[in-house]
């Protein structure tokens, strides 16, 4: 095993640094042999099967060419729940966990229905579905193909959520349910930020979920605030994910749409990430 870790370590260590390489190795055991991480360190003298190396060199020489490990495992931790993951949804982030965390804090123990609007793997609603018992979640997508990892999601991880194909730009749907909380974690980097990203995300992660044009980069927060306004019920809460260049801008957005108690909250890096606001009715 000592042999494959250090192979694994001078493959991927031109272009990863040592940290993102050691929790390559934590994950690539646990999914491969089940180790946990002492596991380990008490198996680094075991001898690996010819099958065993075999897969763990397949896994590793894919992660080489940037292909982001949870699509090569087809999974991924969320909120401590397993996702599954294709390259039809977005990788769940951590500043998502850091949203759905602070909804599930301010409305535990209350029994809201809740609307997550372009909801990808469903990571934000099959997890606010477990962390907020009472609740009644609705979720939607313009793509059938996410819908359908996200129905597996709430499948596996035995919560309710109604998921319905709705395409927020060119439809203004004619629900005539009322929702207490709406959430959303739009597509919102800049197309002229691609240059800024990362290959793993650029080549493999949908473009769909990530780019708005460079002229309106607000337009999925304009079209969902504006539904709010007949979806919420009285002082029903938005929160929204956002880019950290625009808090302001869709702050100034929400006010000027009849939202108040707007308020910017910044993710663990110290980006303004999160923007909630309550309908004023
Ligand atoms: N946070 C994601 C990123 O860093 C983008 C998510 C989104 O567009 N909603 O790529």
């Amino acid at each position: 095993m000592q042999n494959c870790i250090s192979h694994i370590k001078t493959t991927l260590g031109t272009h990863y640094s040592a940290s993102e390489i050691n929790s390559f190795i934590r994950i690539i055991f646990e999914s491969v042999c089940g180790y946990t991480l002492t596991d380990l360190i008490l198996h680094k003298n075991t001898i690996l099967s010819d099958s065993t190396r075999k897969q763990i060199d397949k896994i590793v020489e894919r992660i080489d060419q940037n292909e982001p490990i949870q699509y090569i495992l087809g999974k991924c931790r969320f909120c401590g729940i397993t996702f599954s993951v294709t390259p039809d949804v977005l990788i769940p982030r951590p500043e998502t966990e850091e949203m759905v965390e602070l909804i599930a804090t301010r409305h535990f123990g209350t029994n809201p229905r809740i609307l997550d609007i372009g909801t990808g793997s469903g990571c934000i609603a099959v997890s606010l579905a477990k962390k907020i018992q009472k609740s009644d979640v609705d979720a939607w997508d313009i793509s059938e193909n996410a819908l359908q990892i996200a129905r597996k999601n709430a499948q596996e991880n035995n919560v309710t959520v109604t998921f319905e194909q709705i395409d927020i730009i060119q439809e203004s749907p004619q629900i005539n349910r009322q929702y207490d909380i709406i959430v959303s974690n739009p597509p919102y980097v800049c197309l002229n930020e691609k240059a800024d990203m990362e290959k793993n995300v650029l080549d493999y992660e949908p473009h769909l979920a990530l780019f708005v044009p460079n002229e309106d980069p607000l337009l999925f927060y304009r079209l969902i605030l504006q539904a709010g306004r007949r979806l919420l019920t009285d002082n029903g809460y938005i929160y929204f994910e956002i880019n950290r260049k625009f808090g302001n801008e869709t702050a100034a957005l929400l006010q000027t749409n009849g939202y108040e108690k707007i308020e910017i909250i910044q993710d663990i890096s110290g980006n303004d990430r999160i923007i909630t606001a309550r309908l004023k009715r």
